[in-house]
């Protein structure tokens, strides 16, 4: 018999695995309490891991939910620092798929500096140990502009989610200022001023699950989703953030919400007609190639952060990868989120492929208790020595 906690309650995709776990793995899996600490599987929540506890139970393989080191990729600064490195140090070309993109942090004034309240403090200590890239945004934005490929850009917060926070605009005064006035650091990127446009001339972003098993082996799960927006692209609005941003929240309260598509949401079937229609080209030729390609390269990136080599205990992890594609049908990276969510009508499906690519294999069924369900997560070959 094999044991699990579970610590996370506001998880979709966690509460769907560990109910999968007692319905269809019911004799040999069973659910221990949250402090119990004999345990093989801990679904826990994401902030609150104790992972300096894992692993020294006698007798029990133990395995979590999330790497350790996750943050270099999921949290919006980790990331352009983990991605954006080689290039910034050594002048070597970026991933020609992450839109360029900078750190800012609030600057602080000289009234603030004589502030003794802890916030300043913090905010002056995190300045002067970590590089603040304005000057290097300045120059880039002034290139960029001047050979003619655009000028607009979005600054999102470090740790903001859900669209909340974000200014599009192609005033580098404006964007400084929205910077300065916050209290946590931000990332500029260039704004993609041609994506790829649906019926009605909408914009959308992909997300991608992709799951990272106990021995760094990486899965793409199959299907997709589209979040679409309500309203016409109009890149000569930029404060219509509702044209711009695709997040749910966002454009839950359009009045055209789900106009188009039921809740703003277009299944990879259902986009590839589109693009075999509208533009003679499929998914599987064009775009998941790029998916693919840009998933590794990001692993690729950060494998020494994610590595539990040595531990005492495995690290698997579903990770949310959001991209664009743009009018030529290049794919592009927005962000990836560290504990994302799930279309509903793909979680149960979901829940299952991931028990069975990332548990099963650890903790293996006897032959009479085989799962006949599909597993929908294919894995990406790679060499992560190349
Ligand atoms: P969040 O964590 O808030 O979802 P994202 O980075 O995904 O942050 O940005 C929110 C939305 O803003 C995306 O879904 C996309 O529609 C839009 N967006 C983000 N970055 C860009 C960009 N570089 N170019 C164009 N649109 C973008
Ligand atoms: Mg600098
Ligand atoms: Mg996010
Ligand atoms: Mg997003």
């Amino acid at each position: 018999m094999y044991s699990f906690v579970s610590r996370d309650e506001g998880s979709s995709v966690y509460s769907a695995v560990s109910s999968i776990l007692l319905e269809t793995r019911g004799n040999v899996w069973k659910r221990v309490a949250r402090e119990s600490p004999k345990f093989n599987l801990m679904l826990g929540e994401r902030n609150g891991l104790p992972y300096g506890r894992l692993g020294h139970e006698p007798g029990f393989v133990q395995i979590v939910n999330y790497y350790r080191g996750s943050g270099c990729l999921c949290r919006k600064t980790s990331m352009v620092s983990t991605l954006c490195k080689q290039w910034k140090e050594t002048g070597q070309e970026p991933f020609e798929w992450l839109p360029p993109s900078f750190i800012l942090y609030p600057n602080i004034t000289p009234e603030q500096e004589e502030q003794s309240d802890l916030k300043s403090f913090i905010a002056q200590k995190k300045r002067s140990i970590k590089t603040d890239e304005r000057e290097e945004f300045k120059q880039y934005f002034e290139r960029v502009r001047s050979e003619g490929k655009g000028c607009i850009w979005i600054v999102k917060s470090a740790a903001g989610a859900k669209g909340q926070g974000v200014l599009i605009s192609s005033d580098v005064e404006e964007i400084l200022h929205f910077t300065d006035s916050k209290s946590q650091a931000h990332i500029v990127q260039k704004y993609l001023e041609k994506p790829l446009l649906l019926s009605g001339d909408r914009k959308f972003d992909i997300r991608s699950w992709v799951l990272v098993d106990t021995q760094f082996d990486i899965y793409l799960y199959k299907e997709g989703v589209l979040r679409t927006s309500s309203e016409p692209y109009n890149a000569t609005d930029l404060t219509d953030l509702t044209s711009h941003l695709t997040n749910h929240c966002l454009q839950e309260h359009s009045q055209n919400y789900g106009k188009y598509e039921e809740g703003n949401e277009l299944f990879f079937d259902e986009f590839n007609r589109y693009l075999q229609s509208q533009h003679s080209v499929t998914l599987s030729a064009s775009i998941l190639p790029q998916i693919e390609n840009i998933i590794l390269e990001c692993f690729k990136a950060c494998k020494e952060h994610l590595s539990t080599a040595g531990f005492a205990y495995k690290s698997f992890q579903l990770f949310g990868f959001d991209f664009m594609i743009d009018e030529a049908f290049k794919v592009w990276l927005i962000e990836v989120n560290g504990s994302p969510a799930c279309a509903k009508k793909l979680l149960p499906s979901l829940a299952e492929s991931l028990i069975q690519t990332a548990v099963d294999p650890v903790f293996p069924l006897s032959q009479e208790q085989q799962i006949t369900a599909e597993n929908l997560f294919t894995k990406i070959n790679y060499n992560l020595t190349q």
